[in-house]
């Protein structure tokens, strides 16, 4: 077996992140607005938020299929709005591995998961693909030995996705991103899509970004960012939510607690021994009570 078959993880690097898109209609959506995020290598993050709120804008900016409108999206070292597509190229078919939502429908059906792990390394330049491990042998490394001979026709849409999965990483990419990768799946399935991620971050090393709505594959990661509204709102650790003092000195209420500090009201930041009291004020010259 090779002894470095795959390449260890990279690191990503937001600065001040700002993503505007221009519709047909010829408006704009602020879909990032200053983002700053370290990725460190090796990590293994799950991104949270409301539909609408950035997810699949930043992984399309750690992917290098968008630029940024404004700021830095630094991927194993390169300012990717400062490389040249060719290197933008290398980028998506070598250091990243792309998990998209539906990706199991674009395998190849008829073959088995052999032949769509070399469909799938077609883009990987051949003196890469050399260094890189036998499909089969990949195959076995994932537990995934079973499934290679049979034809994707006739495997359950769990087993599919076990392919997509080994195929998207087959390139030996550092840095995984995975859109929804448990959502079409039941328990049992769901468990084996993140084990088989948790072992690659394991065995190679790969850092991994996924984006889910479910609260239990949040917390099977060591950490969670939770995105509101094109910014960082919080990050959980182990299962505990914490607030995040953005570059500006910005800190999100959090959303069980918004509903006592609704937008304008006025605050009084109180300092305690161990920390600061958040406490809302009457406005001067109202006569209502407290808002609290
Ligand atoms: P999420 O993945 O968290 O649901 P997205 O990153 O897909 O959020 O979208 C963020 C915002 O950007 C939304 O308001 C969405 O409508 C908008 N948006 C996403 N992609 C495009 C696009 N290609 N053109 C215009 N607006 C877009
Ligand atoms: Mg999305």
């Amino acid at each position: 077996m090779p002894a470095v078959p795959q390449r260890t993880g990279v690191a990503v690097r937001c600065v001040n992140v700002v993503q505007i898109y221009t519709t047909a209609g010829g408006h704009d959506v602020v879909a990032l607005r200053g983002v700053n995020l370290d990725i460190r290598p090796g990590e293994q993050v799950a991104l949270l938020g409301p539909s609408g709120s950035g997810k699949s804008t930043l992984l399309s900016l750690f992917g290098g299929v968008l630029r940024p409108s404004a700021g830095k999206v630094i991927v194993d070292g390169q300012d990717i709005s400062r490389i040249s597509e060719a290197e933008l190229g290398r980028l998506r078919s070598g250091t990243v591995a792309s998990l998209l939502q539906g990706a199991a429908r674009n395998l190849l059906p008829y073959a088995g998961a052999v032949e769509n792990i070399e469909f799938a390394r077609r883009a990987v330049p051949t003196a890469v693909r050399r260094r890189l491990l036998p499909a089969t042998e990949l195959l076995e490394r994932l537990g995934l030995r079973d499934l290679a001979d049979r034809p994707l026709v006739g495997m359950s849409g769990g087993e599919k996705q076990r392919i997509a999965f080994a195929a998207a990483i087959s390139s030996g990419a550092g840095l995984l991103l995975a859109d929804e990768p448990t959502s079409q799946l039941a328990h049992d399935d769901r468990d084996a899509m993140l084990e088989l991620i948790h072992l690659v971050n394991r065995e190679f090393g790969t850092t991994v970004v996924l984006v889910t709505h479910d609260p239990e594959v949040a917390q099977q990661m060591p950490r969670s960012i939770t995105i509101r509204n094109g910014r960082i709102g919080s990050e959980g650790r182990h299962g505990f939510d914490f607030g995040v003092v953005d570059e500006d000195g910005t800190v999100h209420i959090p959303d069980d607690l918004a509903g006592r500090f609704p937008a304008g009201m006025l605050v009084r930041f109180e300092p305690t021994d161990d920390g600061v009291l958040l406490v809302p004020v009457d406005e001067p010259g109202s006569d209502d009570g407290g808002h609290a």
